[in-house]
């Protein structure tokens, strides 16, 4: 069996498409839609993440503003930028690039944040918001599995989901998405991690498996049922290569599978920017709503 790839590129596309709309749309009602990054130190990915970030913005017609923290710059100095970020009119929605360097403090920067300008979906009355199944920003890459699984006709009502790892950028947000009552859900999710001593005692009976680890070759087919879903979301790099935590011949047991590369990472950024619309779409009309 050769799988058929879950390729991220028609996804993003129609959601971009979608983004593309409504800025335009938005952007006739008042000033152009701004979204912020915010960079802290130096690692190179991160560095590229933003830069890709930068370019979808301009594809959609959206401004995008980037700050740098460099790597010795202290966690007050991070904090200083979040607070003028919260006050600048022209940002609708901004995001801190994770991880950050060692010496910062991601979840105070994270609490900091205005949450209706919180891009990337993890503010904790967002992740909040993801619980009651109140509208928000949804975290980009968990919102950007959905959309590929309902895209691809993936349907996982009822069906057995395996997330490996429990982040709380990623596997965690991830399992509240999938198993909530809704489009693109309603799966039975079971979450594993590093205190379980195998993981295929779960992988093996799951009809949808995703890795959210950052270890390479963490899933290999053994560890999958034969015409298992098999997504990718966990990556590393060994200098320039990118190391998927699904090993390739996963692709020779799965039914659908993410191609190593243009998977997740794409939809991912098509959700940044669609969270982004809509935050300003809220701010738009919360702003003509006081105006009368
Ligand atoms: P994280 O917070 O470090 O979470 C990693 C998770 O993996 C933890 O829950 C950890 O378990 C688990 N883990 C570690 N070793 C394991 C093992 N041997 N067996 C089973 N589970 C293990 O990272 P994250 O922020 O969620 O990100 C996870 C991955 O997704 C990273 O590779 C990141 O680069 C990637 N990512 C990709 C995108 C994208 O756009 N494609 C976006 C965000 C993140 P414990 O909790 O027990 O430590």
């Amino acid at each position: 069996m050769q799988a058929k790839l879950l390729e991220g590129g028609p996804v993003a596309e129609a959601i971009l498409r979608d983004v593309r709309q409504r800025v335009s749309a938005l952007s006739q009602r008042r000033r152009p839609i701004g979204l912020a990054t915010v960079l802290v130190g130096s690692d190179r990915a991160s560095a590229g993440y933003v830069r890709k970030k930068h370019e979808a913005c301009e594809a959609v017609g959206m401004v995008s503003h980037h700050h740098h923290v460099p790597e010795g710059a202290t966690q007050a100095e991070l904090l200083e930028v979040v607070d003028r970020l919260n006050r600048d009119a022209a940002v609708d929605g901004y995001l801190v690039q994770h991880p950050v360097p060692p010496g910062f403090d991601l979840n105070q920067a994270l609490l900091s944040m205005d949450p209706d300008k919180d891009a990337d979906g993890l503010h904790p009355v967002n992740l909040g918001r993801l619980v009651l199944q109140e509208p928000g920003p949804i975290p980009a890459t968990p919102a950007g599995i959905r959309a590929m699984l309902l895209h691809y006709g993936v349907d996982i009502s009822g069906r057995r989901v395996v997330i490996v790892g429990r982040g709380p950028t990623l596997g965690r947000p991830l399992s509240l998405l999938l198993s909530a009552k809704q489009p693109g859900g309603n799966a039975a999710v079971t979450v594993v991690h590093s205190a379980v001593p195998d993981l295929s005692d779960y992988t093996r009976q799951a009809d949808v498996v995703i890795a959210a680890v950052g270890k390479p070759g963490i899933v290999v087919p053994d560890m999958l049922r034969p015409g298992a879903v098999v997504i990718n979301g966990g990556i590393s790099w060994k200098g320039r290569k990118l190391l998927p935590d699904v090993a390739e011949s996963c692709a020779e047991r799965a039914s659908w599978i993410t191609p190593r590369l243009g998977g997740v990472g794409v939809t991912t950024v098509a959700m940044l920017l669609r969270n982004a619309v809509a935050l300003a779409e809220r701010r738009v009309d919360s702003d003509d709503l006081r105006a009368g």
